[in-house]
């Protein structure tokens, strides 16, 4: 039986520190349980301003079914996924964390499933204890507002720690958005998916590069490439708004000239004024949170764009790697 040759995608931020341990672990893996198959890691460097660069380039050095690509700038974790995944040439796309969040002895378990039929497999990661409060409500928040939005079944704790059979890779390399949102889209494709819960590691070198902002803009992100609710939501909010104030000046009407009532002071008026205005502020917010996302598809600009790469790989010359995601389209 041939060997299967499995991709590991790793994005990376200033993860110097972490990367030798996660390329122990994951040679570990493949010296282990995964003996029957080929190992390929690439490694994408986000715009790494510390020495991840260098850590790649020795790591490589090393071990020639390490490859490196690094980013021109940061363009963020999403991105670098994708790069890693057009980068692949894996039967199967395996993409993880480099921090060890997620711990490289799942990826066995990860191969059982695909071996077993299975063509996305998801890690759902169990709530680790020591994890602050606010941020796990807010990760269940955005879930739960998503899921209900798009009719995708996301779940909280469904990172981007999954396998991807290459039948699945070849659906998503397919979509050209600029806009790209690998959690959402590995479950769109359909395909047979199964999910597998996992407890995190402690960060090995923890910290976070998500700050809540940028929290708040990835959740919006999220949603507004995969629903158009909130826009349906004006539509609607809106007919109702229009009837329940032709019916109030109705009311006022037939209570002034029927039955010669007193009709209420400017308090309430400005009540009302100010509650409209609020509401089409927020409308007028949503639309624009759509237009930008038009404004952005129609520039089709790369994704992301490759600096340089350590040990180019023979299946990926020049010309042939110049996909949608590197530096320029067909
Ligand atoms: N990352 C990246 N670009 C970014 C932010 C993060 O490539 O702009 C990488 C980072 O190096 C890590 C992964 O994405 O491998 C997840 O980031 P992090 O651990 O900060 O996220 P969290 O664990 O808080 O979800
Ligand atoms: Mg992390």
């Amino acid at each position: 039986m041939p060997r299967p040759l499995l991709s590991i995608v790793v994005p990376a931020l200033n993860e110097a520190a972490n990367l030798p341990l996660l390329y122990e672990a994951v040679s570990a893996q493949f010296d282990g349980p995964l003996r029957h198959c080929d190992l390929e890691l690439i490694i994408v460097n986000d715009g790494s301003t510390d020495d991840t660069a260098a850590v790649i380039d020795e790591i490589c050095a090393r071990d020639s079914r390490v490859r490196g690509l690094h980013f021109a700038r940061n363009f963020g974790h999403q991105y670098a996924l994708l790069a890693g995944i057009e980068e692949a040439a894996g039967a199967a796309v395996i993409t993880m964390d480099a921090d060890l969040e997620q711990p490289p002895r799942y990826i066995a378990e990860f191969v059982r499933q695909w071996e077993a039929g299975a063509q996305v497999v998801h890690g759902v990661r169990q709530d680790h204890p020591k994890l602050p409060r606010l941020k796990k409500w807010t990760s269940r928040l955005f879930y739960r507002v998503f899921q209900y939005l798009s009719r995708i079944p996301m779940e909280p704790g469904m990172l981007d720690f999954r396998l991807l059979d290459r039948q699945v890779v070849d659906a998503v390399l397919s979509m050209t958005e600029s806009d790209f949102f690998l959690r959402g889209i590995a479950s769109w494709v359909g395909f047979r998916q199964v999910r597998i819960p996992y407890e995190s590691d402690l960060r090995v070198h923890e910290r976070t590069r998500f700050t809540y902002a940028k929290m708040f803009a990835f959740a919006m992100r999220g949603i507004t490439s995969f629903s158009v609710f909130p826009l349906r939501l004006a539509t609607g909010l809106g007919v109702l708004m229009t009837f329940s104030s032709l019916l109030f000046g109705a009311v006022v009407a037939i209570r002034h000239f029927f039955h010669s009532a007193p009709q209420p002071g400017y308090a309430s008026t400005i009540a009302l004024i100010s509650l409209l205005m609020g509401i089409q502020f927020l409308l007028i917010g949503m639309l624009g949170e759509y237009i930008a996302r038009i404004h952005i598809e129609v520039k089709r600009r790369p994704r992301y764009i490759v600096a340089r790469r350590t040990h180019a790989p023979a299946h990926a010359e020049p010309g042939d790697r110049m996909r949608r995601g590197a530096i320029l389209r067909p």
